[in-house]
């Protein structure tokens, strides 16, 4: 005869970054549902921390539509429409600010931020809501496999599981002493992975060290960045190795790039605030006295550009309005700000994000194989997923039949 299992129903939940916290949330809203998060560090949230540091952009103003096209990877069409439709930007800080008890505002560009500028403050008020409903954390507990049911750590605890929440993060700012176990687990069962790689990451260029000594750790801002991808408009910053910011992180790839350092100045007016000097001075000097250049932007040209292009009014203006460079390497995932890769889409039901060749164990967040600029795309997309596993996995749990 078939009956329904007792409650209560055991659900475990394993991570801790904000995917799995949004769906410890949304499962601990379900009576009868006995939730443990496993973490396997000593203590939890340790991208929410490292990503608040320098103050948490937790999402975006961006309408639905627009904010959905913002993201790639092997999701099938419309998903991430309906994922925001279900928890959306305007969801996401209304949890943040009536459940967290927590300020956000609107910067510039349409980011949204926490007021307080570190994230543990956001981190603790979420598991103090978490712990008040329930839910219990189990720190220092690596999961190495996961099965129907079952999910079993390094030090050989095992938890039995009505249904189980996977929040496992991407690979990005891991420590190379840390190697992802779950992958072979997942690998054993004949899971499609996509491998994971660099995504919102710096490049690297072959600088001279006279220009290093000049504007190593300097911005070159309001600028605009191109590549074969797309361009960009904003602040990109000279490292030792090569270029970071917004503009590099959404468009960089190897090869030919190139920079507008006065987008607001058209080809003509360069050369006519140029040209006003009646002194006979080199382009380079002229442009210091009637350009807004900064000081990175001018040993840009000084140090980097061809050097026939410095000697001729024309050229140099069009050398303004495009510096050509060339970006040699992606930096690596320990320093990437989020990853690509991960799990396949085709792995999962898009409906509840269940894995069809593990029922009742359920994926979400950066784990799966998706990826977003920066702007608030990443974390809203790992709440959005966290919901919509969290919710499918109280369903499964709630319905089971033994
Ligand atoms: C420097 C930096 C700055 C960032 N800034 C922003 C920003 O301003 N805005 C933004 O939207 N995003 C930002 N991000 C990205 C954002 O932090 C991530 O996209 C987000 O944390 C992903 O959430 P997640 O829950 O999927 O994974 P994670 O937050 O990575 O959480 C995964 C958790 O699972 C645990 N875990 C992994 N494997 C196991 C296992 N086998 N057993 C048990 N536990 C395990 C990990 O220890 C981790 O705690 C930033 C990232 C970095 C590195």
């Amino acid at each position: 005869m078939i009956r329904k299992s007792v409650l209560p129903r055991n659900i475990v939940v394993v991570g801790s970054g904000p995917a799995a916290l949004m769906a410890a949330d949304r499962l601990s809203a379900y009576p009868g549902l006995h939730i443990t998060l496993i973490e396997k560090r000593k203590a939890p949230g340790r991208k929410i921390l490292i990503a608040g540091s320098s103050g948490l952009n937790i999402t975006n103003e961006l309408p639905v539509p627009e904010f959905s096209s913002h993201y790639r990877g092997s999701a099938p069409r419309d998903f991430w429409r309906g994922v925001l439709d279900a928890f959306s930007p305007q969801d996401w800080l209304r949890y943040i600010d009536v459940t967290l008890g927590q300020e956000t505002f609107l910067g510039t560009s349409g980011r949204y931020f926490v007021r307080e500028m570190k994230a543990s403050k956001m981190l603790r008020a979420w598991l103090h809501h978490l712990a008040a409903q329930g839910v219990r954390l189990e720190s220092s507990g690596e999961m190495v496999s996961v099965g129907s049911g079952e999910v079993q750590l390094a030090d050989g605890r095992r938890f039995d599981a009505d249904a189980v929440v996977l929040a496992l993060g991407g690979a990005s700012y891991e420590p190379e002493e840390d190697p992802l176990r779950w992958i072979s687990s997942f690998e054993s069962k004949g899971i499609r992975l996509e491998p994971f790689h660099s995504s919102n990451a710096g490049y690297e260029l072959d600088w001279k060290p006279e220009f290093l000594k000049e504007a190593e750790g300097k911005p070159i801002k309001n600028c605009v960045f191109s590549t074969e991808r797309g361009s960009k408009r904003g602040e990109v910053m000279v490292t030792r190795y090569g270029l970071e910011g917004t503009p590099v992180y959404t468009f960089g790839c190897v090869g030919d790039a190139r920079i507008d350092l006065l987008p607001e100045f058209s080809y003509d007016e360069i050369l006519s605030r140029c040209l006003s000097i009646k002194e006979n001075l080199a382009p380079l000097r002229r442009a210091k006295k009637k350009l807004p250049l900064s000081e990175a932007a001018l040993a840009l040209l000084f140090h980097h550009a061809p050097r026939a292009m410095l000697q001729d009014l024309g050229q140099f203006a069009r050398l303004v309005k495009a510096v050509p460079l060339k970006l040699t390497a992606v930096r690596p995932l320990t320093e990437a700000i989020s990853s690509a890769g991960g799990v396949h889409f085709s792995e999962v039901d898009s409906e509840t994000l269940m894995l069809k060749k593990v029922p009742g164990v359920f994926c979400a967040g950066e784990m799966l194989d998706w990826d977003a600029p920066t702007g608030g795309f990443l974390i809203q997309g790992a709440v959005s997923t966290g919901v919509k596993a969290g919710e499918a996995a109280a369903r499964f749990a709630l319905e089971r039949v033994t």
